[in-house]
């Protein structure tokens, strides 16, 4: 797991207020994580911590810590509305001793190595919103054939078919801009106002195809024994981690206005 969000701050990472303080031969950490995938079954934890109140940016460091270790405990398995199959949890820490052997990369250069591969991270985002999208319309396009409606299948109706249309046209343009990115990233050249763009495009665009199949489902649609009502479920979240869409516009607004 990687413990980044706490309960007061999410969106704003350098409001984090989890601490470490420097003791002989490591550090002391206090505080709390929350929403973290994986926080119940994980064994080690990437944590950020603030090790230099002073420091700014520069002010942050990743602790690793390792299930079992004193004063470490997790709360309890968060009820989601949707991604089920996935533990997202509350951790605390209760000065727990993390040694310095624990220290991943630099002390101090934590916010550094969050900037560098959260861009992967996003990037991994926008690819599983295409294949989850790919996946339900592609049932959805099954379902509108043996799905009779006034005597015909209903994919025979003219908005049917421009509904089918439309979608299958906004995948394959979004597909292209994340492949794109996907080779951008093989070749250590993916920005980081791409892996945004990418990051938000793709996860709206998931989010619309599969509102609109489920609405060429009808009731069935909304009933979860069908595929596309589980997708419904689990679509939502991809607006929201990895960096709020909202965030993302900020670093692509950032990029062409300038920073204020
Ligand atoms: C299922 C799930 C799994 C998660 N997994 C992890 C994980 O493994 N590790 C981890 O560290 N975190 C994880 N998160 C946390 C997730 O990354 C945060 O919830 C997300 O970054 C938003 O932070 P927040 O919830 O504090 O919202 P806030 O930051 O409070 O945002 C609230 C609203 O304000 C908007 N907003 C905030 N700042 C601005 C701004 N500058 N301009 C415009 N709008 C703004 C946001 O876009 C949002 O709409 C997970 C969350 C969920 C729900």
């Amino acid at each position: 797991a990687i413990a980044m969000t706490e309960p007061g701050t999410g969106s704003d990472l350098r409001g984090i207020r989890t601490s470490g303080t420097r003791v002989d031969g490591g550090w002391r950490v206090n505080g709390s994580k929350t929403f973290i995938t994986n926080g119940i079954q994980s064994d080690l934890v990437i944590v950020v911590v603030r090790t230099d109140p002073a420091g700014g940016s520069q002010g942050f460091s990743l602790l690793v810590v390792e299930r079992g270790m004193t004063g470490f405990t997790r709360g309890r398995k968060l009820a989601k509305i949707g991604l089920h199959a996935q533990d997202t949890a509350e951790l605390f820490f209760d000065d727990v001793f993390v040694p310095d052997t624990h220290v991943l990369g630099t002390v101090g250069g934590g916010f550094g190595q969050l900037v560098s591969h959260l861009p992967l991270e996003r990037l991994s985002i926008a690819a599983h919103a295409i294949a989850l999208a790919d996946a339900v319309l592609a049932d959805t396009i099954a379902y509108t054939q043996q799905r009779v409606a006034f005597g015909q299948p209903i994919a025979d109706f003219q908005n049917t078919r421009f509904e089918l249309a439309e979608l299958s046209t906004e995948l394959d343009v979004t597909r292209a801009f994340v492949d794109r990115a996907v080779l951008a990233h093989g070749e250590n050249d993916l920005t980081v106002v791409d892996a945004a763009k990418a990051k938000w495009w793709a996860t709206e665009v998931q989010n619309r195809v599969v509102d609109r199949c489920l609405q060429l489902h009808g009731g069935y649609g909304y009933m979860l024994e069908y595929p596309v009502a589980r997708a419904f479920q689990d679509s939502r979240i991809q607006k929201i981690f990895g960096g709020t869409n909202e965030i993302m516009k900020q670093i692509i607004g950032r990029d062409i206005i300038g920073r204020k």
